[in-house]
C-alpha cells in the first residue's frame, strides 16, 4: 500500500489550493477527486473572485487547473474515497480503486445536490433529468422545462434557460420564492416563466427520455408534460465516508478556528483537517473555500513538523 504525508480528498478551489500550498512546502501527498473543479463548474458566471472582473465559471476552473500542474503533483481524478479508517497514529483511505497510508488528511469534498427522492429520479437522470441547469439549459432548446425548487439555486437555472426553453415551471413547495430579489424581479416579469407554488414534485415521468412529472398541489394531482426537469432543492455535503469526523446537525465538518495555526481548520481527529464547502463555515463561496484550502495545508504543514518533532 502507498504511503503518504498527506492526502487531500476533493479538487474543487479548496482541495486545488490546498494542493498548491503543500506542493510549495513540499510535502509528499496526493490529491484524489472525483472531478476538478466541484461546483464551480456549475457556475455560468463567476463575478466575485478577486483579481477577475468576470469569467465562466468552467474557465475559472481552467486556470485553477493549469495553476494546479505547474508542479510535480500525484493526483488520482475519477477516483471516490469511500472511507477513512485512523490505524494507530496514521490513515487508511479507501477509494472506488485503491487503498492509500497517511500520515494526514485534508478533507476537501465540497457539497453534492440534495435529491428529490422520488420515483423515476433516478431513472432519468441524464435522460432530461438533470442537477446543472447552467450546464446544460442549452440541450433543452424550444423545449418546456420544469426547474424544481423556490430559493438562488432555482432562480440561477431559470435565468440559465431563459434564452433557450420556450416555457419554464418553477415549481416550488413553498408559498413563495426565496433569494435575490434581483433575480426574482427580472425572473417574474419573463413571459416564458410559470411559477406553481405550494406545489410538490411525486413523479418523474418518461420513456426513453423524461414526458412529464406528476405534482400535487392544493391536494389535487396534476401532470405537467415537460422534455426537461431541473432539481434545485439545494445541496448536501459529501463527506458521508467521513464516519469518524465529527458533524453539525447539518451534516457539515465542524472544525477549529483558533489563532494558533497547529489547530486552524482541524477536526475532532488530530490529523484531519477541512476546507471549503464541506465544513461548518457559513459563507460558501469560491474565494472562502480557496483561503480555506490554503489555511488547512498550512496547519496540515505544521502538524506533520510537530509530530515528526515528537511534540
Ligand atoms: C450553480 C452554482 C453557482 C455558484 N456560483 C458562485 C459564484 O458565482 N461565486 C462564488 O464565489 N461561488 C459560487 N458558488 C459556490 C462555489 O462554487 C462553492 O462555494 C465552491 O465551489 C466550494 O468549493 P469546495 O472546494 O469547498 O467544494 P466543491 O467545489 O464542491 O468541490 C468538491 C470536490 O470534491 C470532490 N469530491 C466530492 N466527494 C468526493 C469523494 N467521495 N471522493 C473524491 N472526491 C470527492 C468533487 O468531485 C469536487 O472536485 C456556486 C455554486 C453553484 C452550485
Amino acid at each position: 500500500m502507498k504511503a503518504y504525508e498527506l492526502i487531500i480528498i476533493g479538487a474543487g478551489p479548496a482541495g486545488i489550493t490546498a494542493a498548491i500550498y503543500a506542493a510549495r512546502r513540499k510535502l509528499n501527498f496526493l490529491l484524489i477527486s472525483k472531478d476538478i473543479g466541484g461546483q464551480t463548474l456549475l457556475s455560468a458566471e463567476v463575478k466575485n473572485y478577486t483579481g477577475y472582473h468576470f469569467i465562466k465559471g468552467t474557465d475559472l476552473v481552467k486556470k485553477f487547473e493549469e495553476h494546479l500542474r505547474d508542479y510535480k503533483i500525484k493526483v488520482k481524478i475519477k477516483e471516490r474515497v469511500k472511507n477513512i479508517r485512523k490505524i494507530g497514529k496514521n490513515f487508511e483511505i479507501i477509494t472506488s480503486k485503491s487503498k492509500y497510508q497517511t500520515r494526514a488528511v485534508i478533507v476537501a469534498s465540497g457539497k453534492k445536490p440534495r435529491k428529490l427522492k422520488v420515483p423515476g429520479e433516478d431513472e432519468f437522470h441524464n435522460k432530461g433529468l438533470t442537477y446543472c441547469a447552467t450546464c446544460d439549459a442549452p440541450l433543452f432548446d424550444q423545449k418546456i422545462v420544469a426547474v424544481i425548487g423556490g430559493a438562488n439555486s432555482a432562480l440561477e437555472s431559470t435565468l440559465a434557460s431563459i434564452p433557450y426553453a420556450k416555457k419554464i415551471y418553477i415549481i416550488t413547495i413553498n408559498s413563495k420564492l426565496y433569494g435575490d430579489k434581483v433575480l426574482q424581479d427580472k425572473i417574474l416579469k419573463n413571459k416564458k416563466v410559470e411559477v406553481l407554488y405550494k406545489a410538490k414534485t411525486t413523479e418523474v415521468l418518461g420513456k426513453k427520455f423524461v414526458t412529464g412529472l406528476k405534482l400535487e398541489q392544493n391536494k389535487k394531482e396534476r401532470t405537467l408534460n415537460v422534455e426537461g426537469i431541473f432539481v434545485e432543492i439545494g445541496l448536501i455535503p459529501g463527506c458521508n465516508f467521513a464516519e469518524i469526523i465529527r458533524k453539525n446537525k447539518w451534516g457539515e465538518i465542524m472544525i477549529k478556528r483558533s489563532t494558533k495555526t497547529m489547530a486552524e481548520n482541524l477536526t475532532n481527529i488530530s490529523g484531519i483537517f477541512a476546507a471549503g464547502d464541506v465544513t461548518d463555515i457559513p459563507a460558501k463561496q469560491i474565494i472562502v473555500a480557496a483561503g480555506e484550502g490554503s489555511k488547512a495545508a498550512l496547519a496540515c504543514f505544521d502538524y506533520l513538523g510537530k509530530q515528526q518533532e515528537g511534540w
